[in-house]
């Protein structure tokens, strides 16, 4: 029997066709951004957290000379969250990056891990929460849920 996989997604020409509140957080992680530390890569990445109590908290990519050690944007952001706001759901995370990695046409989108932990963190919230890719020819793309990055993960 054949089935099939259906990924629903919303996607604007510009990033400023976005609500002012989500423009907040897409300009909250822009400037995040700049404090990425990529010498390796030189792709910057920044990443911007709306909680429940309406706190915003950002992260931008850490690289390292031992490769592994690094870590992506969108969870520096997530684990700040889960460190100093346990208590607080995540409603959206916005996601910006900047850097000839991949082309300007190229849609933005999380690593493995990232969707792993993206996913477990709208798990143990028991509560889903959007995801906006802005791109870096400013196409963005909202996900109305984390689940939506990871069909049959592990563990569910
Ligand atoms: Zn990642």
């Amino acid at each position: 029997m054949k089935k099939e996989l259906k990924l629903n997604y919303n996607q604007l020409n510009h990033w400023e066709e976005l609500s002012d509140a989500d423009q907040v957080l897409v300009q909250k992680a822009k400037g995040v951004m700049s404090n990425a530390y990529t010498p390796y890569s030189k792709f910057k990445v920044g990443a911007a957290v709306l909680l429940s109590n309406n706190t915003v908290v950002t992260g931008s990519n850490q690289e390292n000379i031992a490769y592994p050690s690094g870590l992506c944007a969108e969870r520096v952001a997530l684990f700040y969250a889960g460190a100093n706001y346990p208590n607080e759901k995540v409603k959206t995370l916005c996601i910006v990056a900047k850097g000839n990695l991949v082309s300007v046409e190229t849609t933005l989108s999380p690593c493995g891990a990232c969707r792993q932990v993206m996913l477990e963190t709208e798990i143990r919230q028991d509560e889903p929460y959007r995801v906006i890719l802005v791109c870096q020819n400013d196409v963005t793309i909202i996900f109305s849920s984390a689940s939506d990055f990871l069909p049959l993960a592990f563990g569910l």
